[in-house]
């Protein structure tokens, strides 16, 4: 059934879990997270971005999440991932994604205040709930690189972040990037205390493929809602074709699917959604 993020993130919080996030941009990614989410009877969030769309056509891809996510036997938000312009989340909305994130990290403060409370200030009459990022949440690079020119969230701009822009949702920046990491994640947890304690709104973590589980859970304990898994999706599904190379392709395609949905599964029952779709 189609859901609402702003009640998860907030069941979540309230509850001690985080609701998990999983990037899909082909069928076997879309149905084995949502064969795992059933499974499991976990609510989830499937979602695409801009990244994507140089393999797989968006406008044609979305009713299929949509389809899905409807007629999933468990609560499946579809969402819109680190929304570039007005423009690219106003696209998403009018292909079903039912709630968005505007990335504005790259931007100074005001800037990136000034370009989230538009994305705010059209989506909320629709009731579409908006995610926004305070710090910035570098690519896939060199891990000590990304952090020697880090720029970790400010807990002192993030209450005045989200009072101004009326954000539903903040992506943090504390030592997290997105793709592998090189070495070991560096996750500052004295900043996401520190930002739980200046704002009351859901927090999300990107980049969390990788990150150790005794991080992740001390995460969550610290007040992470949401967390977003793409890049062990990537991983499961390369060891299943590694593993298939000598099967037929529509073997190797069930073996990819089964793959991502053992994974996601290991994901779910990490961030505790295992058996909450009731909540
Ligand atoms: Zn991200």
């Amino acid at each position: 059934m189609l859901a609402n993020i702003k009640y998860w993130e907030e069941t979540a919080q309230e509850n001690g879990f985080a609701i998990p996030h999983f990037n899909v941009w082909n069928a076997e990614m879309l149905m084995g997270v949502i064969d795992a989410a059933e499974e499991t009877k976990a609510p989830i969030i499937i979602s695409f971005g801009t990244g994507f769309i140089g393999n797989t056509i968006f406008e044609e891809f979305a009713p299929m999440m949509v389809s899905m996510a409807k007629n999933a036997s468990v609560p499946v938000i579809t969402h819109w991932d680190h929304g570039r312009s007005l423009e690219i989340v106003q696209n998403a909305y009018n292909y079903g994604m039912n709630s968005v994130m505007r990335d504005a990290s790259a931007s100074p403060f005001e800037e990136n205040i000034r370009l989230t409370k538009e994305v705010v200030d059209y989506f909320h009459p629709l009731g579409i709930p908006v995610e926004a990022e305070l710090g910035h949440v570098g690519n896939e690079t060199v891990y000590e690189e990304a952090l020697s020119a880090y720029q970790y969230t400010d807990p002192n701009q993030a209450a005045e972040f989200v009072q101004r822009t009326k954000c539903d949702s903040l992506a943090v920046a504390i030592g997290n990037v997105h793709g592998e990491y090189s070495s070991e994640p560096k996750i500052a947890f004295d900043v996401l205390e520190k930002v739980r304690n200046a704002v009351d709104i859901p927090i999300v973590l990107h980049g969390a493929s990788c990150i150790p589980d005794k991080d992740v859970k001390t995460s969550i304990s610290l007040g992470i809602s949401k967390i977003n898994i793409h890049t062990e999706l990537c991983l499961a599904a390369m060891d299943a074709v590694r593993e298939n190379q000598d099967n037929s392709f529509l073997e190797l395609e069930r073996a990819v699917r089964q793959a991502v949905k053992q994974r996601a599964i290991d994901k779910i029952m990490l961030f505790g959604t295992d058996g909450k779709m009731n909540k």
